[in-house]
């Protein structure tokens, strides 16, 4: 397999410096999701998001592990799920989660989902200890409204560097996004492809034709275009990993961007057509 140029692109945030771009693995498991990781390494990807959830982890660590990249080069988030908020079960899971990579320290470490019933200042504060002790580097969160980061970054006195949330062209972050430029943070943008929905759009693809892109590749470029945004596509085979990766030798004209931009919400409108009569006078 050929080496090729590492994803040089990055935001920084709060001290993190992230790759613009990086690999998903949600629903990769087993010897597919440790090919998936080689193969990405191998075309430049240096970032790498997994979670205690996804049941991958240790299928991560082995392809970091086979792959022809110093450990140190790739940017690696894992994420805390939701039985391991409490400070005891933060520490205990981290090191479980560490393990299983196999490496003694990630990147970042985020909380999954916000919990109703532990108090945020705990997770996070049993997570700075970490930090200190350098078993992780950086920590953030996932899946928290504005309000929600707001208020844990005025939790914690280490940087929030992260909030990772679902962001693709049907979805409107600008709220959150100005909020992370403000703060000099960083968003991550999860499900960028809408889950495969944003492929086979018509406006991508018709943007995508006059740069000899696909409308995958224009999701993304619409997404690392904006500043602070990084996004985690997830790709299993080197077709994909390949097409997603090229989307840093194009850009995006101000009336292009203003065109997806203008996706916003169409997804459910897209749906809401192909439903059932009955379904479509759901007001969705
Ligand atoms: P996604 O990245 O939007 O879409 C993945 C789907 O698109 C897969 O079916 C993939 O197929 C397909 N695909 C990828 N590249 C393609 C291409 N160039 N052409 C055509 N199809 C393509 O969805 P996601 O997996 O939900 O989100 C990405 C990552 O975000 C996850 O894997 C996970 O790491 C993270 N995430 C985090 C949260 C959270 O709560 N924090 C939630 C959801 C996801 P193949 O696999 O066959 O290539």
């Amino acid at each position: 397999m050929s080496q090729r140029a590492p994803i040089e692109e990055t935001v920084e945030a709060g001290g993190a410096s992230i790759p613009k771009l990086g690999l998903g693995t949600w629903q990769n498991t087993g010897e597919s999701c440790t090919e998936s990781v080689e193969a990405a390494l191998d075309l430049g990807y240096r970032h790498v998001d997994t979670a205690q959830m996804y049941d991958n982890e240790r299928a991560v660590g082995d392809g970091i592990a086979a792959a022809d990249v110093d450990r140190e080069d790739v940017f690696l988030t894992t994420k805390l799920w939701r039985s391991n908020l409490r400070a005891d079960d933060v520490r205990a899971s981290t090191r479980a989660s560490l393990d299983r990579l196999g490496v003694d320290r990630v990147d970042l470490l985020l909380i999954h989902w916000p919990h109703p019933r532990v108090p945020v200042e705990e997770t996070l504060s049993a997570m700075a200890e970490l930090r200190d002790d350098g078993l992780v580097e950086h920590i953030g969160v996932a899946n928290f409204t504005r309000e929600q980061y707001r208020a844990a970054r005025e939790a914690v006195d280490a940087p929030l560097v992260t909030d990772q949330v679902l962001y693709h062209p049907y979805r409107d972050r600008s709220g959150l996004r100005a909020d992370c430029e403000a703060a000099g943070l960083s968003l991550t943008a999860y499900s960028p492809l809408a889950r495969g929905d944003a492929v086979g759009d018509p406006v991508l693809a018709d943007i995508g034709a006059r740069h000899g892109k696909s409308a995958a590749q224009v999701a993304l470029r619409w997404l690392v275009q904006q500043d602070q945004v990084v996004a985690i596509p997830k790709a299993t085979g080197r077709d994909h990993l390949a097409e997603n990766r090229a989307v840093f030798d194009f850009s995006l004209t101000d009336e292009e961007m203003a065109r997806v931009d203008d996706l916003r919400g169409s997804l459910w409108r897209r749906l809401k057509d192909r439903a059932p009569a009955v379904m479509r006078r759901v007001p969705f």
